[in-house]
């Protein structure tokens, strides 16, 4: 009888909970996740998530990366993309054509952005006119508290920054829907349609201009309240960038406060815990490249977004400085692609399939492709690279496991790793399993956040 048991431990593969596997991350977890929930309530957009973490690198001895400049190695620079991107990377011993290590997280969530023009008056309500970015339920997003985050420049050149809806005694704002007694027609619409497009507006305001009777007193008390706080008129909307989110700050969950609740999740989450590594990292063999990515929630589009060239570029800038063969540095770099991926919802298993599943509390997850029907528009990492990342966790004794997003045809989604790939540059997802992904507020836990933050100190120090 033992001898079959020992057999079946011997070829089968199970994963366990971390607490049984590795007790000793309990109280480090704890730890790691009280820093990572000030980030996450501090950088609710990427051009916020872009200065605290150019903050962070300065404090760790990071300068602006200069591509006239030489650099040695242990030397640490940061590039930042247009204020909404950016490439931390410290320089390693070996000149780049050995390969970089690239760890690439993007730093945008899903969330409403406001139109060209958003202020409107209806019935002496005022009201922002909104437009969704990335994949939302939009019913999600009645109801609850908002906040609206944003810049602004203004005629004369100068910007200004608006951050409302945070600190306890700021105000916040809100979507209305429809009272259940009166929902018959509304309860008819299709989940998608529950809040249409054109019904996320955002209250602003309910008061007239004092005392003036002029057409539309409430939309112009808007605008006073703007002229003075910022300076800014009804045009300046033209040349802002100001995006609604979720109000509060991430909180505990649980009253074993095992997991993370909070908004924006995917993907800060493997910013957070890649950045650590990234900063952490002391002399290197190989340049470690770690990217903060925008626009990966629309498919990596523009400037900002990995479909761009910036990544590449930067490996050729440093190629160049070293004289060494910039295509040789692609062909020989790796990269994590640090995302996301949907942890198995008991309440909701039939979406998923439970073999291929990635659970909470069972580690970092590694993912050999993502994308939809027919695996259409993935990065399918290669049986050789699924080795060496495999063969490189089990020797760090870093918890981790697989997961495959939802059940076959049931939806789907792609990374960053197939626009990384391209480059000519092998590549595998890897990130925490979130439940309840791209909702006003996800779920992590802090177990799996500290293994992913290992598994990036893995990697990016190998
Ligand atoms: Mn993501
Ligand atoms: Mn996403």
């Amino acid at each position: 009888m033992k001898d079959v048991k020992d057999l079946q431990k011997k070829l089968t593969f199970e994963i366990e909970h971390i607490a049984n596997k590795k007790p000793d991350i309990m109280e480090k977890s704890q730890e790691f996740c009280e820093e990572y929930k000030n980030f996450l309530s501090v950088c609710k957009t990427e051009r916020e998530a872009v200065s605290t973490i150019i903050e962070m690198a300065k404090a760790n001895g990071y300068t602006e990366y200069c591509s006239e400049k030489k650099y040695k190695a242990g030397d640490k620079v940061y590039l930042n993309n247009r204020n909404r991107a950016l490439i931390l990377s410290t320089i390693g011993t070996l000149t780049v054509d050995n390969g970089t290590r690239i760890a690439a997280s993007h730093i945008d969530s899903p969330r409403l952005d406001l139109k060209p023009n958003p202020l409107y008056e209806k019935n002496e309500i005022s009201y922002f006119k909104t437009h969704y970015y990335g994949g939302v339920k939009r019913y999600q997003w009645g109801v609850t508290p908002l906040a609206i985050h944003g810049i602004v420049y203004k005629e004369d050149g100068s910007f200004v920054e608006i951050n409302v809806g945070e600190d306890e005694n700021d105000p916040v704002f809100c979507i209305s829907d429809l009272l259940p007694h009166l929902a018959k027609d509304q309860r008819e619409r299709k989940m998608a349609d529950v809040l249409k497009g054109e019904e996320m507006n955002v209250i602003v305001g309910s008061l007239p201009y004092e005392g003036e009777n002029v057409k539309e007193a409430v939309k112009l008390a808007t605008l006073v309240y703007l002229n003075e706080k910022y300076g800014m008129t009804e045009k300046d909307f033209l040349r802002a960038e100001i995006e609604v989110v979720p109000s509060g700050r991430a909180r505990d969950i649980g009253f074993d406060r095992s997991l993370v609740g909070g908004y924006g999740q995917d993907d800060r989450v493997c910013a957070y815990t890649s950045l650590v590594a990234e900063l952490e990292t002391k002399n290197p063999t190989k340049t470690t490249i770690t990217i903060f990515a925008d626009k990966e929630e629309i498919g990596s589009t523009g400037a900002t977004g990995l479909q761009a060239d910036y990544m590449k570029n930067f490996i050729c800038n440093l190629a160049m400085m070293q004289n060494v063969n910039m295509f040789t540095a692609l062909q020989n770099s790796t990269c994590l692609s640090a995302d996301v991926g949907a942890a198995y919802d008991p309440t909701f298993g039939d979406a998923y399939e439970p073999n291929n599943s990635c659970y909470v509390n069972k580690g970092a997850i590694l993912t050999k492709y993502t994308g939809s029907a027919g695996k259409g528009g993935t990065n399918d990492c290669g049986a050789e690279f699924m080795a060496e990342i495999i063969g490189l966790l089990d020797s760090k004794n870093v918890c981790w496991q697989t997961g495959e997003l939802g059940k076959v045809d049931q939806g789907g989604g792609g990374t960053v790793a197939r626009f990384i790939a391209e480059c000519d540059i092998t590549t595998v997802d890897l990130g925490v399993p979130i439940i309840s992904m791209h909702s006003p507020f996800e779920l992590a836990s802090k177990l799996d956040i500290y293994s992913t933050y290992e598994a990036f100190s893995a990697f990016l120090n190998r």
